[in-house]
């Protein structure tokens, strides 16, 4: 950009990441090395500047804040005014403003390569202190009470600098000028050991020592890190995985893995360039990858059973560095709760709900504010998808059009599993943490927390609430216990609305909506949903001819009871012409019920899910009869397509009103069956005739925009062989990259939702 200047004195106002990232010093550094003079603080919105001096000076002044400005910042909006020239005599940084509260907050980041050498320096400061940090690395979110984002302000407050911790704070050329949690062994926070009864075994160094003693020797260690608990055990010892497999009550889902470095997981796994980039970011989110074939022998079997993935994570604080680089092995590292609770934050909490998993627990006494599990990213069509968005992302700020800033504050409260919410204040949608399972009573309370928590860092307060149309889901049940206006938004329009915030995109769109159930209408639970999302309106196009849920919510633990119901729309004789291990499920008398029951048309619920029915398929194959936890069915269906490559597909069809008829594709896939083709020539067989039919509905709309979103897009095979397919057709397909595709993007769409409607009723008057 040319600026012209005539004027001498100047206001700058920044928004966006600004706070937190240096970059205060950085617009200090820069002034001071044009001779300008003037101040720069943080305010509420982000960060004020008064600069005078001479005119092409300023001009270069205002050129390179945005061009050199500090890697972990970005500029959202800059504006300049001339002011009246006040004759300052030097430049400063000045304490920070009050305002109204909209500046982002940054998410916590991983330790900085600078940290790294200090705390395994013998002669520094730090040397093996877990808690180092500066301004380009260390903990954020976690610790922030309130904006703005000053140390009184965080969970640091109870710690008083010491006199070098103090001087390196207030020096702007050190790089921890300003950084809020500066500590060190003399001032900043400190390890404990201790056992279940909450005794100290031992305490700083001794402590980290203890606690890696205790890993080696197949104990399970509980260990504050940065947003929660997260269990630990060592990755090679097949026992203590099983112990905490049963002691979790988590029977098959797969454990995450913490590496000593990327060499270490070079040797286990498949790393391209765009994965080596993710798990070495800042962000240091768990990255899933494909397992070698001569993978680690050692590393223990039950981590991730039956699973062709890693979900692989680096050391992304000081204290893990330390555990990690001692014990040189991969180790477990898992959330630290029950089965769907959320994760523990608080040690009084951990001692007593951890109490009977954890042998040992390694403490520290700097409190976290609020929970943040570690974050989930894969590659998906050579670029970054998230699929849950927590420690080191979140929070995720995203600024609205410009046409929607004068906006009444909503809140949506999500969707009922993998639940998140979102705030639209002033002109920005900011999305919370991954919450959970709200069905979990403790995650019930998390959610609760997590609405004042995110509403009070930015005095938020909701006239409206956007929910999804479920009236059991919770979130829905909290939003009518408000006495705010609601506006319920549809599941599988919102699934496509966060997909269209995801990629920055206009209606029209042809969204293709795919996952496991969500509330539809006429009594059906939709999943399988073609949806035409235009300037002001959106409307449903196609669908999957809706099956039976046998049992209700039942057949979602238990696909085979899917395959039952799938079958039995075929006609096919459920006592005599079953695929013999799905019959091998059930005692000839159960098969008998069943088969009454669907006769008869009792206890069911109707769906066109295209979850359910890979769940069935995936029954039907023999690969998942019963599953211990959602999209476990799908996920082997998914794996087993990784041994064939093949472009096949089976027959399906059309009804005039564009319903989908899976019918003559599950006949094939029997007759392949009893042809005794591999399961994995069929998976894949089935996998493209899932790509052919959103191919041929595409052509049928002729909409060139195609969104493909929902939780079934985080298969791999199916969202990159859409992609392809697409493309090829020539359309325009779009998927996910910040915001999830499953649930977890469910509060934003309600937000675009809602805005929708406002607007669209404001049109109407
Ligand atoms: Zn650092
Ligand atoms: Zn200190
Ligand atoms: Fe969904």
């Amino acid at each position: 950009m040319n600026y012209q200047l005539i004027d001498q004195s100047l206001e700058i106002n920044i928004t966006g990441l600004v706070q937190g990232v240096g970059f205060r010093p950085f617009v200090y550094r820069l002034a001071r090395n044009l001779g300008l003079n003037g101040w720069v603080n943080n305010s509420a919105e982000g960060v004020l500047i008064q600069v005078e001096g001479n005119p092409e000076k300023l001009t270069q002044f205002l050129t390179k804040l945005q061009s050199e400005n500090p890697p972990r910042s970005r500029i959202d909006f800059l504006e300049f005014n001339p002011i009246e020239s006040i004759g300052y005599d030097n430049f400063e940084i000045r304490e920070s403003i009050n305002g109204d509260k909209t500046t982002p907050i940054l998410p916590d980041l991983s330790t900085c390569s600078d940290c790294l050498k200090e705390i395994f320096d013998p002669h520094n400061r730090r040397y093996h202190y877990p808690f180092a940090n500066c301004t380009n690395c260390g903990p954020r979110y976690s610790i922030i009470h309130s904006l703005p984002y000053d140390r009184p302000n965080t969970s640091m407050k109870g710690f008083v600098m010491c006199a070098e911790c103090q001087t390196e704070y207030e020096n702007p050329c050190d790089r921890r000028f300003h950084a809020q949690p500066n500590a060190c062994p003399i001032c900043g926070p400190q390890l404990t050991f201790q056992n279940r009864q909450g005794e100290i075994l031992s305490i700083k160094n001794q402590a980290l020592l203890d606690a890696i003693n205790a890993i080696q020797q197949g104990k399970i260690v509980a260990i504050k890190g940065l947003g929660g608990f997260q269990l630990i055990v060592s990755g090679i010892d097949s026992i203590a995985v099983q112990k905490l497999r049963e002691r979790k009550h988590r029977p098959d889902k797969p454990f995450a893995l913490m590496y000593p470095n990327l060499n270490l997981i070079q040797q286990d796994c498949e790393v391209d360039d765009l994965e080596e980039k993710l798990l070495t970011s800042p962000e240091a989110p768990i990255v899933i990858l494909k397992k070698k074939h001569d993978y680690s022998q050692n590393l223990a079997p039950e981590i991730a059973p039956d699973n062709p993935y890693l979900g692989v994570m680096l050391p992304y604080t000081p204290l893990h560095h330390l555990l990690l680089a001692k014990l040189n092995i991969p180790l477990v590292a898992t959330s630290a709760n029950l089965s769907d609770e959320p994760i523990c934050i608080d040690e009084k909490d951990a001692l007593f709900r951890l109490g009977n998993i954890a042998d040992l627990f390694l403490i520290h006494n700097r409190p976290i504010v609020r929970p943040l599990d570690d974050s989930i990213a894969r590659i998906i069509n050579h670029q970054e998808t998230l699929l849950r968005r927590a420690r080191g992302y979140a929070p995720f700020s995203i600024p609205l059009a410009p046409n929607t800033s004068d906006l009444s504050p909503i809140l949506a409260v999500g969707s009922h599993l993998k639940n998140t919410i979102a705030i639209a204040h002033y002109q920005n949608i900011y999305l919370s943490q991954h919450i959970g399972d709200l069905s979990n009573k403790l995650t019930y309370e998390a959610f609760n927390q997590t609405i004042e928590n995110l509403g009070g860092l930015y005095e938020f307060k909701p006239q409206i609430i956007a929910h999804d149309a479920h009236p059991d889901y919770l979130s829905s049940q909290y939003a009518h216990t408000q006495n705010l206006e609601l506006i319920p938004i549809q599941h599988h329009y919102a699934h496509i609305l966060s997909c269209l915030i995801d990629n920055q995109l206009e209606p029209p769109v042809l969204g293709i909506a795919w996952d496991g159930t969500g509330y539809g209408a006429n009594d059906t639970l939709w999943g399988g949903e073609f949806i035409h999302v235009t300037q002001t309106n959106w409307q449903r196009i196609a669908y999957f001819q809706p099956f039976k849920l046998l049992g209700g919510e039942k057949s979602v633990k238990e696909p085979k009871r899917i395959a039952l119901s799938l079958l039995a729309q075929l006609e096919i004789n459920l006592l005599e012409n079953l695929p013999i291990t799905l019959k091998n499920q059930f005692t000839k008398s159960e098969l008998i019920l069943f088969k009454n029951i669907l006769a008869k048309n009792l206890n069911y619920s109707l769906t066109s899910s295209v979850g359910r029915l890979f769940d069935g398929v995936s029954s039907i194959l023999g690969i998942g009869h019963q599953v211990s936890f959602e999209g476990q069915a799908a996920m082997a269906l998914e794996f087993a397509t990784l041994d064939t490559k093949t472009d096949e597909f089976y027959d399906f069809s059309l009804t005039q009103n564009k319903i989908i008829q899976w019918q003559p594709m599950l006949t094939a896939i029997l007759e392949d069956l009893n042809n005794n083709l591999s399961i994995s020539f069929i998976s894949a067989k089935f996998h493209n005739t899932l790509v052919e039919i959103i191919v041929a509905i595409a052509k049928l709309v002729g909409e060139k925009k195609v969104i493909l979103t929902g939780g079934c897009f985080q298969n791999l095979y199916l969202v990159e062989k859409a992609i392809a397919r697409l493309k090829a057709e020539n359309f325009v397909p779009y998927w996910h990259h910040q915001i999830p595709s499953n649930d977890g993007g469910i509060s934003v769409g309600q937000i675009l939702g809602a805005i929708r409607e406002i607007s669209r009723k404001n049109s109407k008057m």
